[in-house]
């Protein structure tokens, strides 16, 4: 019984702690304003001290990715301290490595800006902006996958590099108050300028994925950020190996097309893996385009085709189609999406077949 006690009043003075601490820093701590020194004298900003950085940052339009809204449950918005960068917190551990703790990377959402500080975050980052869509078409695509097209306002148009990506903003909805940010890979080309379109597979019980699939509607406004990401074309090869699978396509879609737009001399195979015929989908798309050019070659692959599918592409692992029809990496380079698992396998079967790390690109998720 008396364990029970001590045990209860420790855990009581603990809350109790935490909450004189937390006021502490919310009634008495004034930091003033704070001085941003970005990318070493590139932009200098202004910021209420006691912010963190993440919306320290944002308040001057300057979106740094982030999945959680500053939960630090993704990971997302690591940046770098140049000096003096305190120490890691316990919620920022699990998502930094010994190297990126010991050089200052930190999370923008969990680092308070408590005086002048110096930081550095990729040059991209300052050419991100918020946009306002309007949704202008939804397309099924499968049964859990849809396309959405999001038409920019007249006159607005998004720079971006094939491959890249945005994050959407949800609104509340339903039982969900907040709104999050979540990232999409454009599937659309950097040379349309009217309009952004992402490919979106259902999350069950996701925030965003159910959002999007259950509680907007064409016409509806949709704000995101952008864009985003380093996976885009390299040079440095002529032949391409794209394997995409699910909502992965997005971006493989866009770099496929944007290098038959700019007629880039290149030699391109694209393989698509799925379980069944009803996770396929573009198959017409890709097919017509595999016709049309000829440094173009389409190969979807089913690994457990139903027994109505009647299939007679090609069957198996995406890992054993890649490898019964890549043999050497020489003047290769390799562009992945999909899911972790997919692009694991992926690189272990590239690797064997001869790809060193510096010719696999890919974003998994
Ligand atoms: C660079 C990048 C590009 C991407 N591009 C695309 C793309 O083109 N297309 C695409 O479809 N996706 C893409 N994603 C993934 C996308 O950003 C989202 O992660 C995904 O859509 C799920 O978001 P969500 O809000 O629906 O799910 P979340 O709400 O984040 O939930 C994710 C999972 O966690 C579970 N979960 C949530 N809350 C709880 C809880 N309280 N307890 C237990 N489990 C919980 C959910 O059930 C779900 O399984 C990309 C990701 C990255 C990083």
């Amino acid at each position: 019984m008396s364990i029970l006690i001590s045990v209860a009043a420790v855990s009581l003075l603990t809350v109790f702690l935490t909450i004189l601490i937390i006021l502490g820093e919310t009634v008495l701590a004034n930091y003033g304003v704070c001085t941003i020194d970005i990318n070493h004298g590139r932009k200098r900003l202004a910021a209420v001290g006691g912010t963190t950085l993440l919306s320290a940052l944002a308040d001057h339009e300057i979106f740094v990715p982030s999945a959680c809204g500053g939960k630090s449950t993704c990971g997302l918005c690591k940046i770098q301290v140049a000096d003096n960068a305190r120490p890691v917190l316990p919620t920022e551990a699990p998502y930094l490595t010994n190297a990126e703790a010991e050089t200052g990377v930190r999370l923008a959402c969990q680092y308070k800006i408590k005086s002048d500080l110096s930081v550095v975050i990729p040059e991209q980052f300052l050419a991100t902006r918020r946009y306002h869509g309007r949704i202008e078409r939804i397309t099924d695509l499968t049964y859990d996958i849809k396309e959405f097209r999001l038409a920019l306002p007249p006159g607005e148009s998004l720079e971006f590099k094939a491959g890249q990506y945005i994050q959407v903003e949800t609104k509340p909805y339903g039982n969900v108050k907040e709104s999050v940010f979540r990232a999409y890979s454009i599937a659309s080309q950097p040379a349309e300028q009217r309009y952004v379109d992402i490919i979106v597979r259902l999350v069950p019980n996701g925030i965003c994925t159910t959002y999007l699939h259950k509680y907007v509607t064409v016409g509806d406004e949709i704000s995101f950020t952008g864009p985003y990401g380093d996976f885009y074309l390299r040079d440095g090869a002529d032949q391409l190996i794209f394997i995409a699978g699910g909502s992965g396509l997005a971006p493989i879609k866009s770099l496929i097309f944007d290098i038959l737009a700019q007629q880039l001399d290149k030699n391109m195979i694209f393989f698509f893996g799925a379980v069944s015929k009803r996770d396929l989908y573009y198959v017409e798309l890709f097919n017509d385009l595999a016709e049309k050019h000829e440094n173009f070659t389409y190969i979807p692959a089913l690994s457990k085709p139903e027994p109505d599918d009647d299939w007679d592409g090609e069957l198996g692992l995406i890992t054993e189609v890649v490898a019964r029809h890549i043999h050497d990496g020489e003047n290769k380079h390799a562009y992945l999406c999909g899911s972790p698992g997919m692009i694991n396998a992926c690189i272990e079967i590239l690797s064997q077949i001869g790809f060193s790390s510096d010719q696999i690109f890919y974003d998994k998720f």
